[in-house]
């Protein structure tokens, strides 16, 4: 079909490709996941000199030492909150802003909480600026959770965690989803609990390695330091 003149975004090849190569190949299956990993532009997410790369199948540096997840990883997890789109979802590590954009199409609002304030803020203004709405990013220690908005009905944490932090269970509704990577500092097991009777019940999905989860209830500075 011709097109209007229109200059085609070759950045609609790149992602179709991203899905068929990285994501839909290793099992994630949801056509809500894989429409919405279709449609949030990646290249926007990712710094300037790292553009060409932003559908390659890693991740990238954002600053701050931190990273954007690879896709495969962002559709995993994504999937594993089995999100219907009236969820409201919780976020802990919202880095450069992704993979709330991911969750914000299959979900009704995003909460998410980034410790570094310099990437709290451009993650705030990038969504704005992209039309995420129901994107609401806040400035502080997620690893307590954000009790503000509470309960959730899924909650995804994006950085690894030495234990489930069991304030969680507090804030999620019953039968309620919790993602989040727990493990030592350099591997990590991806965990996907349930809230059931009051109690969160996980199971491991598969390994991976994230940045770690600092603060309260994640790593010390000090734990950092010491390995
Ligand atoms: N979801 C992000 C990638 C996250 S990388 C994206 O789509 O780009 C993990 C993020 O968790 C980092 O930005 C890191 O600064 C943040 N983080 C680590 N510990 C945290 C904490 N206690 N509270 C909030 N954010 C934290």
């Amino acid at each position: 079909m011709r097109n209007s003149g229109l200059p085609i975004d070759a950045t609609v090849a790149e992602r179709r490709a991203m899905i068929d190569t990285q994501i839909r190949k290793r099992g994630v299956s949801s056509v809500r996941v894989l429409e919405a990993m279709a449609a949030v532009p990646r290249h926007e997410f990712v710094p300037l000199k790292f553009r060409n790369e932003a559908y390659a199948d890693k991740p990238l540096p954002i600053g701050e030492g931190q990273t954007i997840s690879q896709p495969y990883m962002v559709a995993a997890m994504t999937e594993a909150l089995e999100l219907t789109g009236s969820e409201r979802v919780l976020e802990i590590g919202t880095g450069s802003g992704y993979q709330a954009a991911v969750l914000s199409l299959l979900a009704s609002q995003v909460i998410t909480v980034e410790n570094h304030t310099s990437l709290a803020l451009a993650a705030q203004e990038r969504v704005t600026n992209l039309g995420y709405a129901n994107v609401h990013v806040h400035n502080g220690d997620g690893s307590a959770g954000f009790l503000d908005a509470a309960p959730y009905d899924a909650i995804l944490v994006t950085a690894g965690a030495p234990e489930i932090p069991r304030i969680f269970a507090s804030q999620l509704r019953e039968s309620g989803r919790l993602v989040i990577p727990v493990g030592d500092r350099d591997n990590q097991e991806l965990m996907q609990a349930r809230l059931e009777n009051g109690e969160l019940k996980s199971r491991a999905l598969f390994n991976c390695k994230f940045v770690l989860l600092l603060g309260r209830y994640g790593w010390s500075r000090a734990d950092r330091k010491s390995s």
